[in-house]
């Protein structure tokens, strides 16, 4: 049975998607308290960066942005744009190596004002 007509659901890929934003709120907030009071750059949102490659494919990533209300809410953040399948990665905790499945999502995960992936000077290539 061919079964490619069935895409994978975009919206698991959301629910997924906040739950790792959420569960990654905390790191951050450990970070933030190092940054101190370093104000927001906010010509950095605007900014088109491209996207940052995932660890595991080396395929650029996917964006998202957090809908859950809390500190983070609105915020951007990249994933890896493989889609989810049965064993894909759920990060260490929750998911053994060994039964990781490399042909789906990996656990990349980077929030954009950490995206280092700068604009050529030339600027994006136009496809
Ligand atoms: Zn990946």
């Amino acid at each position: 049975m061919n079964k490619t007509a069935e895409a994978p659901g975009t919206e698991d890929d959301e629910l997924i998607a906040q739950a790792i934003a959420q569960a990654d709120e905390e790191r951050e907030r450990e970070r933030k308290a190092k940054q101190d009071a370093a104000a927001p750059v906010w010509s950095n949102l605007f900014a088109k960066k491209l996207p940052p490659l995932c660890t595991v494919h080396q395929k650029p990533c996917k964006d998202f942005i957090v809908k859950i209300t809390g500190p983070n809410k609105g915020k951007r953040f990249w994933l890896c744009s493989l889609p989810v399948g049965p064993g894909y990665d759920m990060g260490r905790s929750k998911r053994a190596r060994e039964d990781v499945d490399p042909r789906y999502k990996c656990d990349f995960f980077l929030w954009d004002s950490a995206n280092s992936q700068k604009e050529t000077p030339n600027g994006p290539k136009k496809v």
